[in-house]
């Protein structure tokens, strides 16, 4: 996903095992990132960008006449089985295939206005509607969405309009009855409908509630860093020749501080995390749902109602704003190249959209200077954090002589000022020494494929089609005017990501409408460069936690920070998801250093038989089991012992039950999904401990089960088992242990238990306050349950629980 597709990879490999001995020494050993671009950009002949060509052309991101049809009729069939959701996502991909301005996208619009008119996104349908007759949606079918509209007005109150609309449907149905598809007297007696909510709508002096404060813009740092963009008062910046760049507290910070809020530089979508639908298998039209057709292609907003690009389908946007903005930005270059970048990975997109976002910032200079090739060994070489070069650049005098000065923390200013901007970007480490010579290699291969491709086809999409002065201005010869220039800095951005690129991602909600508790997992929606929040180092057990709204990145202290200490946050490898083994081999493997958290430290030292999540017990007296291939009884009266290889066989048969019942579950066979996750969980208690992961996803199981049978108290029972299973793993403050005691709050809340769930909600609240701030969706949903509680009769009616 990150790196090139395997077939690429492994073609540049072979490549790469054929050269000749001094030539691969002239490549490992080059001193520059531009002597290793260049060193083997030379190599990349013809036949090589003919097979990156084919490969290319298996990512169909162009548009075909034949889909939109396709789509519509896949989607219909989602819309009989009231699969709203499905059925939208399946009208969008017939969107994106249909050219604008004719009858195919107009009634793809059209149908999934009446999908988002069911799942009771109104206002959305209202824009869909009007989309539909922008494109011309045929004068005969109008009568069904002209009357959909009136109830999509009617239902938000906008009475006026409603009344408007009906009157038009009305005038234009007298006037010309025989277009209607619908017989008139069908009409009649809808509109009838329609006009008696209207009047019940007025009598009714009803107060809609005011729309939710904008979130966002209200959840800022409280005081900005003078020194550091996008960072609170709270943190300062240090550098140290062995950790290099990272922050400290300067003042005590209390947990759900905010201390870093920053807008990702650069983000680009990730293609994949498919997510299955009823897959047409002789169909070569996809009806599966990935990122891009849930999330704007520009600023990751979720989305139902996606707008193309009007020349790809792999482009999604969630508006028209959204859509122009990324084509001057970037997208009138990338349009073309979808099935290439799809091919080559999501860090050499990246890199790409690094260098055309650079265009636009007001370091033309860096690329200018970057073309006098002693610069650029000056930026490329020094990798010793504490003595490094930068380029003076932004200045007027330093414009004049070019003049090199020593500023104490490399990405910083003259004025030592670390900001959000490509020259900072700039600046993160690339590692060139840790990474081996065949994926410096395949890397500036890649890169070089790519440049020859940007001549080939983006200059004359420069010169032809440009939507806006701006990138006239940049598309001018002088700028930039040797593409390897760009191939160098595309290369350095790409050994950058490896320990740079930050994963942005989301909560999804999974699992049927109908569950009253919602399954939520976390995806991976983007990759995005944070030069900010790349100044962090890494803990196996951080004091920060990190989560995202749409390309904003917000930092929150986890815990207590005393004055002094480091900010620390995780670079993936957790103590509650891997051992300290598995942990150390990843970071070295990728950020090439040796933790030495003290998470690491302390389990370095201990050498238990593995974290409780994951321990065996004894059959007979449930003590825990100790040893490596052969394990015994903790417990000294007891003579229990057994292979590790049976136990781990026997669980390995239980996952895969309940692997089963939760598909069972997931079908609405309730009673058989009880049965099954009843079995296993007298299985699991034989041998695993009651702290053990799968133990907890069996309960787990088990109360979404109870709680689609409206059984809430059972439901609140094994819930709360899964929740002490988490607590262990994951700790009593985690995001994890939030998100659990927010599925417990809904249980109680559906089950009318109002002083469990005023309780809970509290806990839930106060736990994620911490992660996510006021403004998070969970939170505003528990503040709802919460004022719902409050509004209530004190004395419950009927029976409680
Ligand atoms: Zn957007
Ligand atoms: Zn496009
Ligand atoms: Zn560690
Ligand atoms: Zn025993």
């Amino acid at each position: 996903m990150d790196l090139p597709v395997d077939e690429w990879k492994s073609y540049l490999l072979e490549k790469w095992s054929l050269l000749p001995t001094s030539i691969q020494l002239t490549i490992s050993t080059a001193e520059t990132l531009s002597d290793i671009f260049l060193q083997s950009s030379l190599l990349l002949q013809p036949q090589d960008e003919m097979f990156l060509k084919r490969l290319s052309r298996g990512y169909f991101v162009g548009k075909d006449p034949e889909a939109p049809l396709f789509y519509r009729e896949e989607g219909n069939k989602k819309f009989q089985e009231k699969d709203y959701t499905g059925a939208a996502v399946l009208y969008s991909k017939g969107v994106s295939h249909s050219r604008p301005n004719t009858e195919d996208i107009a009634l793809c619009y059209a149908n999934r206005s009446a999908a988002l008119f069911h799942l009771g996104q109104y206002e959305t349908c209202l824009i869909d509607i009007m989309r539909a007759q922008t494109h011309g949606y045929p004068e005969r079918l109008q009568p069904k969405i002209m009357l959909r509209k009136a109830e999509c007005l009617v239902t938000l109150g906008r009475l006026q309009e409603a009344s408007q609309t009906i009157n038009d449907l009305e005038s234009n149905f007298t006037a010309k009855p025989a277009l209607a598809d619908s017989p008139f007297h069908i009409l009649q007696r809808n509109l009838h409908h329609l006009k008696i909510k209207i009047q019940e709508k007025k009598n009714l002096t009803e107060i809609f509630p005011a729309a939710l404060a904008k979130a966002f813009e209200d959840m800022d740092l409280r005081e900005e860093n003078e020194k550091i963009s996008s960072a609170s008062s709270s943190v300062s910046l240090c550098t140290d020749p062995l950790k290099g760049r990272y922050l400290i507290a300067t003042k005590d910070i209390l947990p759900g501080e905010l201390l870093v809020k920053e807008a990702a530089f650069v983000s680009v979508l990730t293609p994949g995390e498919m997510q299955p639908l009823h897959q047409a298998l002789d169909s070569k039209w996809s009806t599966k749902v990935t990122n891009g057709d849930l999330y704007c292609h520009q600023c990751l907003k979720h989305t139902l109602a996606t707008v193309p690009c009007d020349g790809c389908t792999y482009a999604k946007y969630c508006s028209q704003e959204c859509m122009q903005q990324a084509w001057e930005l970037y997208h009138s270059i990338e349009c073309s190249l979808g099935g290439l970048l799809l091919t080559l990975g999501v860090f050499c997109h990246i890199a790409l959209r690094l260098t055309l976002l650079a265009r636009f910032e007001n370091v033309g200079e860096i690329i200018r200077k970057l073309c006098d090739e002693t610069s650029l060994k000056d930026i490329s070489l020094p990798e010793n954090k504490n003595m490094v070069k930068t380029l003076n650049y932004g200045q007027g005098e330093s414009e004049e002589n070019g003049k090199i000065v020593q500023t104490p923390i490399p990405g910083c200013d003259v004025n030592g000022k670390y900001e959000n901007n490509y020259y900072a970007v700039f600046n993160l480490l690339p590692h060139t020494e840790n990474h081996s010579p065949e994926h410096k290699f395949l890397c500036a291969l890649s890169v070089s494929a790519l440049c020859r491709q940007l001549e080939a086809a983006s200059l004359q999409a420069l010169t032809t089609g440009l939507k806006c002065s701006e990138l006239k201005a940049v598309a001018t010869p002088d700028f930039c005017p040797d593409l390897d220039i760009w191939g160098v800095a595309m290369l350095r951005h790409m050994l950058q990501l490896q320990c740079n690129a930050q994963a942005i991602t989301t909560i999804q909600q999974t699992g049927s409408k109908e569950n009253i508790i919602t399954d939520s997992r976390q995806v991976r929606l983007a990759t995005g460069i944070f030069p900010v929040v790349s100044l962090l180092n890494h803990s196996c057990s951080p004091n920060t936690s990190v989560s995202f709204i749409s390309t904003v990145a917000t930092i929150r202290a986890s815990q207590q920070i005393r004055k002094g200490q480091e900010i620390l946050h995780c670079y993936g490898p957790h103590e509650s998801r891997m051992g300290v083994a598995e942990r150390q081999q990843k970071l070295r493997a990728q950020y090439f250093f040796d933790c030495n958290c003290p998470a690491c430290q302390t389990e370095a030292h201990r050498m238990t038989a593995g974290p409780r999540w994951e321990a065996f017990c004894c059959n007979s007296c449930r003590a825990p089991m100790q040893g490596d291939d052969v394990l015994s009884c903790g417990n000294r009266s007891c003579t229990e012992s057994i292979s590790r290889d049976h136990l781990v066989s026997r669980l390995q048969d239980l996952q895969q039950q309940v692997k089963m019942a939760r598909e069972l579950l997931r079908n609405g066979k309730l009673e058989q999904a009880v049965r099954r996750l009843l079995g296993c969980r007298h299985k699991a208690e034989s041998f695993l401990s009651a702290e053990h992961t799968v133990a907890g996803e069996i309960e787990d199981g088990l109360a979404q089960a109870y709680a689609a049978l409206g059984d809430w108290q059972k439901s609140a029972t094994h819930l709360q088992k899964s929740l002490q299973v988490v607590e262990v793993r994951h700790g009593p403050c985690s995001v994890e242990m939030g998100h659990e005691l927010f599925k417990l709050a809904q249980i109680f809340f559906s089950g009318f238990a109002i002083p469990e769930a005023l309780n809970t909600i509290q806990k839930a609240e106060k736990v994620l306050l911490v992660h996510y701030g006021p403004w998070h969706d969970d939170i505003q949903e528990l503040r709802k349950m919460k004022s719902c509680l409050l509004d209530l009769p004190p004395i419950p009616v009927g029976p409680s629980m």
